[in-house]
């Protein structure tokens, strides 16, 4: 395993092997149809060592719910998965905010705002 997969693997405290693939963390999600990558997959490149993980968004449209984690027969917990992989992503300098971008800054919820920074950007 990679660098990246092990920190993953490090940080989560989970063991991604256990998983066999049933598909019901992507069934309850309800982010799922807004990820470009669904969650069992994101759990299926992690089994096999691929490092692209850090980049896709999915993992950053997860809105944190845990209702995967919930549901998961093998006890895999997806969503703590994801959290690990954002983690690792922020180290890698990986931001997925841009200020710049936002069009009506100053009318933004403060809150929204604070809760963005705190999961979007190193
Ligand atoms: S619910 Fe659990 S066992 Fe099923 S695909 Fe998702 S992570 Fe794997
Ligand atoms: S924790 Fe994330 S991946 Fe899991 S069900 Fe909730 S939104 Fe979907």
């Amino acid at each position: 395993m990679g660098d990246v997969i092990d920190k993953i693997i490090k940080i989560s405290g989970r063991n991604v092997n256990l998983c066999y693939q049933c598909g019901m963390c992507t069934a309850v999600c309800p982010m799922a149809e807004y990820m470009d990558v669904k969650p069992h997959q994101i759990i299926r490149m992690i089994q096999l060592g691929d490092e692209r993980v850090v980049e896709i968004d999915a993992v950053w449209v997860c809105a944190s719910c845990m209702a995967c984690v919930d549901r998961c027969p093998r006890d895999v917990g997806p969503g703590i998965i994801f959290e690990a992989v954002r983690l690792v992503s922020l180290r890698k300098g990986i931001d997925k905010i841009d200020y710049k971008a936002i069009e009506d800054l100053e009318a933004a919820p403060t809150l929204a705002m604070v809760t963005a920074s705190r999961k979007y950007t190193g």
